[in-house]
């Protein structure tokens, strides 16, 4: 039996509070090696804020800022995703200064009000997580539709900052995982239908059989493979936010992109409310809106 609207909404908005809290706790311990986490924190598990951005306890970065104005330009078009609401979104995020922005993603909106065309050109470079890191609002405004329109919605996206195969399979992957979980599928079942054929078409995202990926790069492959290694072999989701964020690197990112996915397998009654408490309130208001707006009648 498919499961109820208010079932799949809960899961959508704690994937959407777990992708903002995952952020705000790596963001701490964003560029540190997993040493020196160590030597400050023992363990880091507390959203404090503080890190190269000198954060404000509970603020949140890009991941979730550049997350919150692409899901705006998608309410706004009553859940299209358009490549060119989607750049001049992203364009007046950048405007706005923002706390922080990837290079690929200045790049290549710097280009975009040059050419006025919201398609970046494709890149071999630009396989960094900055458009998997912002990939929810997508998967939610699309939960229903063929696989394959997902998929076209997904690159839209995508596309505006972030033209390249390994980001594509990233960001389809992840948009797919999100919303089996949505529809109440199992870590098992998800992990045969999505997770093995990723890596199976992709082996450069195996995460199994190799070293604890630690001090995980922007490179999406880096930062997947960090990601599965903590939701799938380590599970739950606070073990699962505290374990990814602790190997250090991109860590507002690896957390983010945990975050979602354990928000939407695990639900609203796994967020811890510590974090939650810590979260700054008006981001934690426009995670839970738009989550309602983003997923509709479905
Ligand atoms: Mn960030
Ligand atoms: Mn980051």
């Amino acid at each position: 039996m498919a499961p109820a609207r208010a079932e799949i909404l809960a899961r959508a908005e704690a994937a959407y509070l777990g992708l903002a809290l995952g952020d705000a706790l790596g963001a701490t311990v964003e560029f540190m090696t997993p040493r020196e986490i160590a030597r400050e924190f023992g363990v880091h598990r507390d959203i404090t804020g503080g890190g190269w951005l000198r954060l404000k306890p509970g603020r949140v970065t890009d991941d979730t800022t550049m997350s919150l104005a692409l899901g705006e330009a998608i309410i706004n078009d009553r859940g299209e995703v358009r490549a060119l609401s989607c750049a001049r979104a992203f364009d007046a995020w950048m405007r706005a200064k923002p706390v922080d922005i990837g290079n690929t993603v200045r790049r290549n909106l710097v280009a975009f009000r040059r050419s006025g065309d919201p398609e970046a050109p494709p890149s071999e470079q630009d396989a960094g997580n900055g458009a998997a890191m912002r990939v929810l609002p997508v998967a939610l405004a699309s939960f229903g539709r063929p696989e394959a329109e997902v998929r076209v919605c997904v690159r839209a996206q995508a596309h505006v900052t972030h033209h390249n195969a390994m980001s594509d399979a990233a960001c389809e992957f992840l948009a797919l995982a999100l919303q089996d979980f949505l529809r109440g599928d199992s870590l098992r079942e998800v992990f045969l239908r999505r997770v093995q054929p990723l890596v199976t078409a992709h082996p450069a995202f195996a995460f199994r059989g190799r070293p604890r990926r630690e001090y995980p790069s922007g490179w999406v492959v880096e930062t997947l493979q960090a990601v599965l290694q903590s939701f799938i072999d380590v599970g739950g989701f606070e073990s699962c936010l505290v374990d990814v964020v602790n190997r250090g690197g991109d860590a507002d990112t690896t957390g983010a992109i945990a975050g979602m996915l354990c928000g939407a397998l695990y639900g609203m009654a796994a967020l811890p409310p510590r974090w939650l408490k810590a979260l700054d309130p008006k981001v934690r208001a426009a995670c839970s809106d738009q989550a309602r707006s983003l997923l509709g009648p479905c």
